[in-house]
């Protein structure tokens, strides 16, 4: 690992709240990454207890930005093959865009729902079917429009020597977290996926109330979504 990076009482404050346990190898379709697991204290926490993953690959302690993606959990999207969001598409298209590169990191954040929970995205999903935006219903259930939190980031870099970082996001809010908790992004990746017939006004809200940078591509009629292996999932 190369020197530490300067550390401040946040950042020690978050040291002490995050606990590195152990590591494996992960196999997966693209490539074999090394995943490490980390476990979250901190007494009266929200976070307290969970469980939060990184997936290296190659060397990433050598000084040099590295690819890196910060996902924050969704199951339905993830795992569950939802087509209501791009997640499942942004978690697969950057673990294609690292292995392409055989080097890289991405932090897999145990925040599900943009941080209000499993049990409350689906409240949320059926005030959307009522006619609310992603938006206003995660502030008609009493949650800001986005409550994620990405301090664990810097300690969970830190440990894999990471301080600069070439960013698959389409989400200034995230660089912007990066750059206040000290970590540099040198870069940021574009990582647009396909849009389809049920995630097209949802990526037009994170896009028109959130400041995501969807462009290009231009929005794709609601009946004329591309079928999935059309193009790549990262451009
Ligand atoms: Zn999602």
């Amino acid at each position: 690992m190369p020197a530490t990076a300067p550390s401040d009482t946040a950042a020690s404050a978050n040291d002490q709240q995050l606990e590195y346990v152990t590591s494996c190898a992960l196999p997966t379709p693209w490539a074999q990454f090394t995943l490490h697991a980390f476990i979250e204290h901190g007494t009266g926490s929200p976070g307290a207890g969970k469980e939060h993953l990184a997936m290296v690959l190659g060397d990433v302690g050598d000084g040099e930005p590295v690819l890196a993606r910060v996902h924050s959990e969704c199951l339905t999207g993830d795992v569950l093959f939802s087509q209501r969001c791009d997640c499942g598409a942004q978690l697969e298209g950057a673990l294609r865009r690292i292995a392409e590169e055989g080097r890289g990191i991405l932090l897999y954040l145990r925040q599900e729902g943009r941080g209000i929970g499993l049990v409350n995205k689906i409240r949320a999903y059926r005030l959307q079917e009522a006619g609310a935006d992603t938006v206003e219903a995660n502030l008609q259930l009493g949650f800001h429009a986005d409550a994620r939190n990405y301090e664990l980031c810097r300690p969970m870099l830190e440990r894999f020597g990471v301080r600069s970082l070439r960013l698959m996001t389409n989400n200034p809010r995230k660089i912007d977290a990066m750059t206040r908790l000290g970590i540099a992004v040198a870069e940021r990746v574009p990582l647009l996926v396909n849009r389809n017939a049920y995630n097209n006004s949802y990526l037009n809200t994170k896009q028109a109330k959130l400041g995501h940078m969807m462009t290009p591509p231009a929005a794709v009629p609601a009946d004329q979504a591309p079928a999935p292996a059309a193009t790549p999932d990262v451009i």
